[in-house]
């Protein structure tokens, strides 16, 4: 079984959820009604992040790439498509009941708990058992626990002005469907040859048993998706795998899981040679997925991929692997990486009867394409990752800065006039502050001290702030500092908007700045 410790240790689960409420990140939704256990909302700040998070995904994946389209699907559709995908049948947790206190528990997250061990993809009876084996009791009131039960995690409503069982329609619980079903129209119209993807972001609904641990379980999230479709001839002929060979990240095979290794750092070329990851594309897209959370400041050795045991994978999936983050309550799933095959679009070829294939020019057959990888993540998990990895309690400062890359900081730059009550210092940095917010947003500050106020933009993880003062009256000119080493140059006003724009788009580093 895979192990669950071992994770860096940061500022815990609970205090991320009260620092992102007192700055308004994000807040547990309706809240002055008690709250809805799983569902949060984003704050002023948080919904910046969030957008700022999705749109790096879509460049990256979408818009800097010819192989890739995308979509943005319903979230209701027809209920047959969920049949088709095997969500109506079998989109199941193992729920457990405690006899006493009657808090309901996914079995899986119970034994994790008290065994400290990976227990997901369990079967009811093994879990029955380990539950009697090891005496686990209700962690609330000590009652004891029910025999496990399947519970299915689709959220269901009414679609017209009757209510009845041919009413019936779903909430999806996974962008990756309306992919598939889209799959020819997309294809036709956007002049996709093999192979291509389709991406994907949007909302996702699933009727968790227990969600926990802040944004990382919620009963609604948000995804990012990519559908790659490939020749079944050519999983391991990806034209692109010389971008990933030299890449190094850590690997966690199932065999290494079995024989309770390590992960162990390695380059991709030695994964491939190896036969750890079987395919090129699977080993191309994880390697791409890791180098984009690097590319926006994550920590590269903060992440792992883990394989999934013989016992956990699902019941479609050939292969599959996650990409994993060490948060301080565990290496965690942040995106699920399943070698699909043509699971998906012959369920849809049977189920609606049309045909999903293509026609391949080299042997002038039909053929139906396979999903080698389907980088699939969870914006809100995402989410985490950058806020982990950017918090920093700096003990000399004597307060938290947020080192959020300056692509994704909410607010990339504060404007303070030295005194607020300086009207000519104030007009000029109210005017330079109204020319900077038509190119990104920015914040005016002008309560309390100026190293108040640099405490509160560090908090906020504004990159770069910018103050006025009696000499800029005359020169014409202000200082930036920077937020991670509190560095400060003197930059000309008229030279400003554009030196910003290139300091957040990452073109130069604040070192360089003359
Ligand atoms: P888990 O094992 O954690 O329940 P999963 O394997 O069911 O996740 P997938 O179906 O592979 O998840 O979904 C793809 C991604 O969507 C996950 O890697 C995760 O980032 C995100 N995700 C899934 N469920 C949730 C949830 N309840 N809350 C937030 N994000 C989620």
């Amino acid at each position: 079984m895979a192990e669950t410790k071992n994770a860096a240790k940061s500022i815990t689960i609970e205090d991320m959820a009260v620092f992102c409420k007192k700055k308004g990140f994000v807040y547990q939704s309706g809240e002055i009604y008690g709250g809805l256990s799983g569902f949060f909302d984003y704050g002023h700040l948080g919904s910046e992040l969030k957008n700022n998070i999705k749109s790096e995904w879509w460049k990256f994946h979408v818009q800097q790439r010819d192989d890739i389209a995308g979509i943005d699907g319903s979230i209701i559709t027809h209920p047959k498509v969920w049949v088709a995908s095997g969500h109506v049948g079998c989109f199941e947790d193992i729920l457990v009941e405690c006899s006493k206190c009657k808090t309901r528990y996914r079995a899986d997250h119970l034994i994790e708990d008290a065994l400290k061990i990976a227990a997901d993809g369990l079967k009811k009876e093994d879990i029955n058992k380990l539950i009697k084996e090891n005496s686990i009791r209700c962690p609330k009131c000590k009652g004891e626990i029910s025999e496990a039960n399947q519970f299915n995690l689709m959220f269901d409503t009414n679609v017209g002005p009757i209510r009845s069982e041919t009413s019936k329609a779903y909430l999806r619980p996974e962008t990756a469907q309306l992919m598939f079903t889209n799959f020819r129209l997309v294809q036709e119209n956007a002049r996709l040859k093999l192979p291509f993807g389709i991406a994907q972001i949007g909302k996702a609904f699933r009727n968790e048993i227990s969600p926990r641990d802040f944004l990382f379980r919620c009963r609604e999230f948000e995804q990012m998706e990519i559908e790659y479709f490939v020749h079944p001839d050519k999983a391991n002929d990806c034209p692109l795998i010389k971008e990933v060979l030299t890449h190094r990240l850590n690997i966690y095979s199932a065999e290494m899981q079995q024989k309770k290794q390590p992960h162990k750092e390695m380059s991709i070329k030695e994964v491939l040679d190896k036969k750890i990851i079987k395919t090129q594309w699977h080993a191309y897209w994880l390697a791409t997925e890791h180098k984009w959370f690097i590319s926006l400041g994550a920590d590269a050795d903060k992440f792992r991929i883990r394989q999934h045991l013989p016992d956990e994978k699902s019941h479609y999936a050939a292969d599959t692997w996650d990409l994993e983050y060490a948060f301080p309550f565990g290496w965690k799933e942040l995106q699920g990486m399943a070698n699909r095959a043509d699971f998906d679009l012959k369920q849809h070829i049977l189920h609606s009867k049309k045909d999903l294939s293509l026609f391949d020019e080299e042997t002038k057959a039909k053929v139906i394409p396979h999903v080698i990888a389907e980088p699939s993540q969870g914006v809100d998990r995402a989410f985490l990752v950058f806020m982990f990895n950017s918090y920093n309690d700096d003990k000399e400062r004597g307060n938290i800065v947020l080192k959020l890359h300056p692509k994704l900081a909410p607010v990339k730059a504060g404007v303070f006039p030295l005194l607020s009550n300086k009207e000519e210092l104030v007009d000029l940095a109210e005017s330079i502050y109204l020319d900077l917010r038509k190119e990104f947003p920015v914040e005016f500050d002008t309560s309390g001290t100026v190293g108040r106020r640099y405490a509160r933009a560090d908090e906020s993880g504004i990159p770069f702030c910018i103050t006025v003062d009696f000499d800029s009256l005359k020169d014409k000119a202000v200082t930036i500092r920077n937020r991670d080493d509190m560095k400060q140059k003197r930059v000309k006003i008229s030279e400003l908007k554009e030196l910003l724009i290139k300091l957040i788009r990452g073109d130069i580093s604040f070192e360089k700045v003359k």
